[in-house]
């Protein structure tokens, strides 16, 4: 399982990496979300553009718009990086399989399969090699935005499968015969024809033939789609709603909101933690700073506007925020069941009706807000709810494959971010990376060696009464022992016999 996303390495400045980690499906997901497990593995980190890139392209054309041409380098840029990641070896090692000595001290031949491939929007886009904002911007179906509205019905569950995405070879082969050869522009007509929404695609190009999909390991992505995408969104038009009736009604709503959240206790260790006293004005900074108090917005929402709304819509609001906390419980659970599953595909199904009914609401800023602004049904994120289901019956529970453990595992570049020059940080992240696997590798064996001497021990005979170990782990103080336990009839004639 795959993981890539750019991340900034310092609080101050413009350093970034653009790491990718890889995770084995075959090790307890419990391991992999833990940070400090070391089952994280980095795997590469992938180059950007270089500033000097902007002087050589305007040396080059007389155009003052080079923002085709920079994205074209880009998504070629990362799957070159990629090409060189799937070469001869890894191939022969897909097809072939490769001979790994495994924790039990026996040879296995193993074939590596990619499972699943966590990232952002953004980034899946590059992966895809769709168009940003394109007509069929998800990268997993060529469903058309326009009918992204009907998420939830029956019509829109047959499309998903009836209109599954490919990658057409040939399409992109005329097309880059037209750029590289005939000098066509990037988006000139002929291109445009053939490429309305594909690229060059490294992992289907060297992939494909093997029986590899990219399209459909671009698994769903609970945190950037729904708790800071869909929800995120909703929680910003219902402010924006309240701000548009606030001198309609004559009170201050959105601070009788704030009010209401700073007023919920904190609530187990961190399930609920304290809201702080501008809710409102939180969400709308940077969504990195605030994904917890998205995350447990969610469950809180329901009786923090209630009341605050119109009567006649009051009651719609309500049922939207149960909806969308009845939907993000079931597709967070992590344990499924077919009837889990089912109930999770209704309440999609009930969502989507509720989507309109937000939409509707929409008609209320018209009359007060200054820039009129209604709720976009059109989006990838919208889209991407009704995929749940079908990727959970492929791939498992969501908690396997979210980007949240790709997030927690830029600590460790972070860290070793901090003992570099700061000058061209790439390579001495990958110097680190190395030296700290060799570390841990050798800790691990160490640990190996040392388990296996304490199954050797306590393989004893179950006759024998007693047996010493030889190692001094787990030692216990008999005195403190005993003096502990005072009182306790079990130990009374032990204590006569042992001493
Ligand atoms: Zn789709």
């Amino acid at each position: 399982m795959f993981w890539s996303d750019a991340t900034h390495l310092a609080q101050f400045g413009s350093a970034s990496a653009w790491p990718v980690y890889l995770f084995f499906r075959n090790q307890s997901k419990y391991l992999c979300s833990c940070p400090t497990s070391g089952a994280c593995h980095p795997i590469a980190f992938l180059p950007t553009l270089p500033h000097s890139i902007l002087d050589f392209v305007s040396k080059l054309s007389k155009k003052r718009n080079y923002n085709d041409l920079l994205t074209h380098c880009k998504r070629k840029l990362i799957h070159r990086a990629w090409k060189i990641l799937l070469d001869d070896e890894f191939l022969d090692a897909y097809r072939n399989g490769i001979v790994v000595k495994c924790y039990d001290g026996k040879l296995h031949r193993v074939f590596p399969r990619i499972f699943t491939y966590s990232a952002d929007y953004p980034e899946k886009v590059l992966l895809a090699t769709i168009r940003d904002k394109g007509n069929c911007p998800c990268p997993r179906c060529m469903i058309p935005k326009a009918e992204f509205y009907r998420l939830g019905f029956i019509s829109d569950a047959l499309q998903r499968v009836s209109s599954i995405r490919h990658y057409f070879r040939e399409c992109v082969a005329a097309a880059r015969d037209a750029i590289y050869k005939d000098g066509s522009p990037i988006k000139g007509t002929f291109p445009e024809m053939r490429l309305k929404a594909f690229s060059l695609n490294t992992f289907a190009e060297t992939l494909g033939p093997l029986g590899f999909d990219i399209y459909r390991a671009l698994t769903v992505d609970l945190l950037h789609e729904f708790e800071l995408g869909v929800f995120k969104s909703v929680f910003r038009h219902l402010l924006r709603l309240l701000h548009a009736i606030n001198p309609v009604l004559g009170m201050n709503l959105v601070a009788i909101l704030d009010a209401r959240f700073y007023q919920i206790p904190s609530f187990g260790k961190g399930a609920i933690r304290q809201f702080p006293s501008n809710v409102s004005e939180a969400h709308q900074c940077a969504a990195r700073h605030f994904e917890d108090v998205l995350q447990i917005d969610i469950q809180c929402a329901m009786p923090v506007f209630k009341g605050l709304f119109p009567p006649e819509h009051d009651q719609e609001i309500q049922t939207l925020l149960f909806r969308l906390a009845q939907w993000h419980t079931l597709a967070k659970l992590r344990l499924h069941t077919d009837h889990s599953l089912k109930l999770l595909d209704k309440a999609c199904r009930l969502l989507g009706d509720y989507g309109a009914a937000i939409r509707d609401c929409s008609t209320m800023t018209t009359s007060a807000a200054r820039q009129p602004k209604s709720f976009n049904l059109t989006t990838y994120k919208l889209h991407a709810l009704g995929d749940y289901v079908c990727n959970i019956r492929l791939f498992g529970t969501t908690d396997s494959y979210t980007t949240q453990l790709g997030e927690l595992s830029h600590r460790l570049p972070k860290r070793f971010y901090q003992n570099t020059n700061k000058k061209y940080p790439a390579g001495q992240l990958a110097a680190q990376e190395r030296r700290h696997t060799r570390i841990r590798r050798w800790q691990d064996v160490d640990t190996v060696e040392t388990d296996m001497v304490d199954t050797v021990e306590t393989a004893c005979p179950p006759l024998r009464h007693h047996y010493m170990s030889e190692s001094p782990r787990n030692t216990i103080n008999l005195a403190e022992y005993l003096g502990k336990h005072q009182g306790d009839p079990a130990f009374s004639k032990v204590c006569v016999e042992a001493f």
